[in-house]
């Protein structure tokens, strides 16, 4: 990693953060409750993007995408348009150049180094929830009691086998249950059900809510919320960020600006010279119960593990979310990969079939090809930071990534961002 500088709070303008998502939200409460003066530009809704209606789960023993295979079940789903994921027929040509370097990192050395490099992030994510969600609101819906992997096939045991292993090589310790001891656990699994395996250090809660939260503490810590602010562009003098140009032609001073823009305005560091390859992956969310009647008695946050669904029990609904879908930068609801989610749920869980739907959503995952993240300085901008990629992860590891990025800024180091350099792409 490129040496840093370290920002000087009492001498220079406000840390600028552009992006108002869990990442963007999590790294300004870092930095202001560390006395750094904050100013946070979101050009919709603070928590409006992937970070609203995402599964709600903290899961930091999840395996990265980039399973040894992976890459064959991408091309085979270009003929299943209902397969959990997917690649639209149309690959544009960034998309194929993401894929070739996606497809090399799909191998069990990768992996191995993704646990490696994630493991200082992983480890303390459960806490700095728990820290954060004590004085949450009612609404949060925040929930410590894990969550259970389940599956109905051997090629499932299989899979859900290799993620404990993953999440024990992490320091985890999820414990295998059979159909028994599951059914005692959720009375609502059906009988097709085979076993699963308890994940103690997972979290729930409502995603949204949480982002909300989270900018509410920054703000008590002094940070300054800005929404419907789009950036245009960084401002570099003489290879140093000196603030950002907004789309109404706002200047506004910063030394140093962090891009949590997630899967967004790639443009912003194709002009930086540093283009990311971020690639957004498509989910859905179902949600069932609420306002227009009962939500299905599931009471145990749930991973339908063939089907790669969440089910998340929040305060008045059940979210069932998932599906990994590359086509593009758009927000279309594709209806058949929408209702599967529902018709997935319905194969493990009773009381689905029927449950009044109180929403329907998706949302764009910023992922990169070796299923990383990519914090820490841009190469070639002194002061400007990039915080994204987050993938599958962006509300696991939204705290830890804020706290990292924080001892960056403050201090010109942080060990826990070795590997996660956006350099390495360059
Ligand atoms: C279906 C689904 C389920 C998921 N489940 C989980 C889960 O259970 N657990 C988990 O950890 N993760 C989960 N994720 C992933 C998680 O949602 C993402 O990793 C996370 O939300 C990414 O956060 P972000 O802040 O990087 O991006 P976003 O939430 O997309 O935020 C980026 C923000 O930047 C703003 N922006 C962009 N460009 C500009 C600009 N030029 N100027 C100003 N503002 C700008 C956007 O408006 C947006 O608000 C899931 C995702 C999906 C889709």
């Amino acid at each position: 990693m490129i040496p840093v500088r370290p920002n000087d709070a009492r001498e220079s303008a406000p840390v600028v953060i552009v992006g108002g998502g869990v990442i963007g939200v999590c790294c300004a409460f870092a930095l202001a409750r560390r006395g750094t003066p904050v100013l946070v530009l979101e050009r919709d809704e603070i928590g409006g993007a992937a970070s609203f209606g995402n599964a709600g789960t903290v899961s930091p023993g999840h395996a990265p995408i980039n399973a040894p295979g992976r890459w064959r079940e991408l091309v085979r789903s270009m003929i299943d348009p209902l397969s959990p994921l997917y690649i639209s027929p149309r690959v544009t040509p960034g998309l194929a150049r993401w894929l070739w370097a996606f497809a090399r990192h799909c191998n069990a050395a990768h992996v191995e180094h993704c646990r490696d490099v994630m493991a200082p992030f992983a480890r303390p994510s459960p806490d700095l929830h728990d820290e954060i969600a004590a004085d949450g609101p009612p609404g949060l819906g925040y929930r410590a009691d894990g969550y259970v992997e389940v599956f109905r096939t051997s090629a499932g045991r299989e899979m859900a086998t290799h993620e404990a292993d993953y999440a024990r090589r992490l320091g985890f310790s999820p414990r295998a249950l059979d159909a028994r001891e599951l059914a005692a656990l959720e009375p609502s699994m059906t009988d097709s059900v085979l076993g699963g395996y308890q994940h103690d250090e997972g979290r729930t809660m409502d995603p949204f809510r949480f982002v909300e939260h989270v900018a509410d503490l920054a703000e008590r810590h002094g940070a300054v919320v800005r929404v419907g602010v789009e950036v245009d562009e960084v401002l570099i003098r003489q290879g140093r960020a000196v603030g950002v140009r907004t789309a109404t032609g706002e200047r506004i001073e910063a030394a140093t600006v962090v891009l949590a823009t997630g899967a967004y305005s790639p443009d912003l560091y194709r002009r930086l010279g540093c283009p990311l390859p971020i690639q957004p992956a498509k989910g859905y969310h179902v949600d069932l119960g609420g306002a227009e009647g009962a939500a299905p008695d599931v009471g145990h946050p749930c991973l339908l593990v063939e089907r790669a669904v969440f089910c998340t029990p929040l305060p008045d609904r059940l979210r069932l979310a998932g599906t990994l879908e590359f086509s593009g930068l758009n927000h279309d609801l594709r209806r058949p990969r929408l209702e599967q989610l529902t018709r997935s749920a319905a194969d493990y869980l009773s009381g689905i079939n029927g449950a009044p739907v109180t929403s329907e959503w998706c949302g764009l995952r910023p992922c990169t090809p070796d299923g990383l993240p990519a914090v820490g300085p841009l190469p070639g901008s002194e002061g400007v930071f990039a915080a994204t990629g987050h993938a599958m992860l962006g509300l696991t590891f939204g705290p830890a990534t804020g706290e990292a990025l924080a001892d960056l800024i403050l201090t010109g180091r942080s060990d826990s961002l070795a590997g996660l350099d956006p350099a390495r792409f360059r």
